[in-house]
């Protein structure tokens, strides 16, 4: 498998995770973009929302609610954060293993 997602998932290549369930991992992105920038990805192999099947509808319920106990546990609820799921080339999409970023932490761009 040569996707990075998969191989962070599987302990093959190092990553900061800081938090892991049966179902997901969340690590700190390797260039972040916010004073907070996490990345939470389904262990799954899901290349982006555009292969979403509706048995991954649970799933990826579950991806928000994995963002937001994340959030809660690191303080951002309160001050606000940005969830991002880029999907294919225009929107930036570099790595093709579903993901939602999860950015706060300070005032961000846009906001
Ligand atoms: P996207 O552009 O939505 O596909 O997001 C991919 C994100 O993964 C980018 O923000 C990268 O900085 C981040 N990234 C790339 N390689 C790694 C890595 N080895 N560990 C953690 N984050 C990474
Ligand atoms: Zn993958």
């Amino acid at each position: 498998m040569e996707c990075l997602f998969c191989k962070i998932v599987n302990k093959e290549i190092p990553a900061e995770i800081i938090y892991e369930d049966d179902n997901f991992i969340v690590l700190k992105d390797i260039e972040p973009k916010a004073p907070i920038h996490l990345l939470v990805v389904p262990k799954k192999h899901i290349p982006s929302v555009n292969h979403l099947e509706l048995k991954d509808k649970t799933l990826i319920g579950e991806l928000f609610l994995v963002a937001q106990k994340i959030a809660k546990e690191k303080g951002v609820d309160k001050t606000g954060y940005r969830l991002t799921l880029n999907v294919g080339k225009d929107a930036g999409q570099t790595i093709d293993h579903l993901h939602l970023h999860l950015m706060g932490g300070g005032k961000l761009p846009w906001a």
